[in-house]
């Protein structure tokens, strides 16, 4: 099949989050069986100097506001996947920020970026079996391939990697693309279904609204964007679509994230190897963890969370979670920063408080290197989410022998089976699960965490080795993606 994904990220070369990982393994594993598989992303200012790129298509023009602008595709191989990179002449430099997100002018950025690649694809001719759309930011491009241009495209699957983030603009944002902005406006089309911003265009609800097929990264999440909980408003949409939404689960790429080859590490270790091999390995990564910043903890459970520090991943009970696990002398190392400035302001203030401690350590940076090294390091990782579609830090945890102690939503409870539910055989019983988003079950977990670590230290032991051996790579899931590009 000639797949083309349309995404604002692409890991390792431009990730802001797990989306940027989603891309990178889908494809390979789509790559590996035979598929052509191609992903578009801007041409960021920040893309490393060192890639080899090869000019596609030179001078072809797209409009916005009745003003012509020249753009120029690239590609290049990463990570054995075809990447198309869009530059553009636009005088606003949209892709020269510094930064995938965060901009005021994002929604207008994107819809550009979208145009622009239909107008490419409608230059060169393209004929796509599946064209594969990932969150607001790519999604209305579903609606300028039926709308605008005429591509020859089998099938538009959009993906949810999360409902939070609407992509909410005005019409007239639309008309700028020249599309009349008022027809897009109603309540089948792309108005928002949240009645207090009426006047607003959803354009994650037009992906849901124009595509073939939607999936939505887990079972769980799947049916909890019916709810209006964790679908709000749009969740009447979601309803309405029903039908064509499926809960198909992320992976992980399994070689950028494989402790037997991560070049970051100084010991190498695999699920194959004896539970003291791999305790010895993990003792290393705790070394050099030390060694650069200083954290004197060795004979006991290291505590982490790597995240961004947003609402939804439950930074009140992240905080909890730190003063939880000082006080009974575990360590806490957190891993992440807060685009949201009085979030970020209070983080400060707790590092701050926790400066004189060698038990808790807080680094508010993007840091691919020090997140593969903490991976290692931890003895178990803290999601406590209020809400998680897939969750991708469990599962990277758990292929570096990290138990995960997260709470019972989305993705989190269909890939974390508590050790202690004995409805469910042993060896799939794979970390901590708590159930209500309180400092109570949390303080709960955690205490069952530490006390596993410190007396039942050959149950722990055997817990690290099994949930080094569960699978979540892609292989499964590629499977049904390709089920639901082949679906009439
Ligand atoms: P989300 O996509 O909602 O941010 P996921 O758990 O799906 O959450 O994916 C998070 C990804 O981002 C993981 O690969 C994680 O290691 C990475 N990550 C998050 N914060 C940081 C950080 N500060 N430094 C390095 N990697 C980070």
């Amino acid at each position: 099949m000639k797949i083309v994904h349309l995404s604002t990220e692409f890991a390792p070369i431009a990730k802001a989050g797990g989306l940027g990982d989603v891309l990178v393994g889908l494809c390979r594993e789509f790559v590996k069986l035979g598929h052509d598989v191609e992903v578009v992303i801007p041409k960021y200012d920040f893309l490393p100097k060192t890639l080899e790129l090869k000019k596609e298509l030179a001078s072809f023009s797209c409009e916005e506001k009745g003003r012509s602008h020249g753009n120029t595709m690239w590609s290049c191989m990463v990570q054995n996947s075809r990447v198309l990179l869009l530059e553009t002449e636009h005088p606003e430099r949209y892709f020269s920020r510094g930064a995938i997100y965060g901009c005021p002018d994002d929604v207008p950025r994107f819809l550009y970026f979208c145009k622009a690649v239909c107008a490419y694809f409608q230059a060169q001719n393209k004929e796509i079996d599946v064209l594969h759309l990932h969150d607001w930011p790519v999604a209305f491009a579903a609606v300028l391939a039926r709308d605008l241009f005429s591509l020859k495209i089998r099938k538009i699957v959009f993906t949810i990697h999360s409902a939070e983030y609407r992509g909410l603009c005005s019409p007239f944002d639309l008309d700028a693309l020249g599309l009349d902005g008022k027809k897009y406006h109603t309540p089948d089309k792309l108005q928002d279904d949240d009645p207090s911003h009426k006047d607003l265009i959803s354009l994650l609800k037009g992906g849901v609204v124009y595509s073939d097929a939607v999936n939505a990264v887990s079972p769980t999440y799947a049916k909890e964007i019916l709810t209006p909980e964790i679908g709000h408003d749009l969740s009447r949409t979601f309803c309405q679509y029903k039908a064509k939404i499926r809960g198909i689960l992320n992976g992980i790429d399994q070689v950028l994230w494989d402790p037997k080859t991560d070049p970051v590490l100084l010991s190498s270790y695999s699920a194959e190897d004896s539970a003291s091999r791999i305790l010895v390995a993990k003792e290393s990564a705790k070394r050099q963890i030390h060694d650069r910043f200083g954290i004197d903890v060795r004979k006991t459970p290291w505590i982490g969370s790597i995240t961004r520090i947003v609402p939804p991943k439950g930074p009140e009970l992240i905080e909890a979670g730190i003063r939880c696990a000082v006080e009974q002398g575990a360590a806490f190392i957190l891993l992440g920063s807060s685009p949201i400035d009085s979030l970020q302001r209070h983080f400060d203030a707790l590092k701050k408080e926790f400066s004189g401690f060698k038990n808790v350590f807080m680094h508010f940076e993007y840091d691919e290197v020090l997140a593969h090294q903490l991976y290692a390091a931890l003895d178990f990782i803290l999601m406590p989410s209020h809400l998680e579609p897939c969750g991708l830090s469990q599962l990277i945890a758990m292929r570096y022998g990290t138990i995960p102690i997260v709470r019972c939503t989305g993705g989190l409870k269909d890939t974390v089976i508590d050790e202690e539910d004995e409805t469910v055989p042993l060896e799939k019983r794979n970390g901590i699960v708590f159930q209500s988003a309180t400092k109570k079950d949390l303080s709960r977990a955690l205490t069952r965490a530490i006390s596993m670590f410190r007396l039942r230290s050959q149950h722990f032991h055997g817990m690290v080795q099994r949930v080094m051996k569960r699978q979540f790579g892609w292989t499964a899931s590629a499977q049904k993606y390709l089920e639901m590009y082949s679906e009439k």
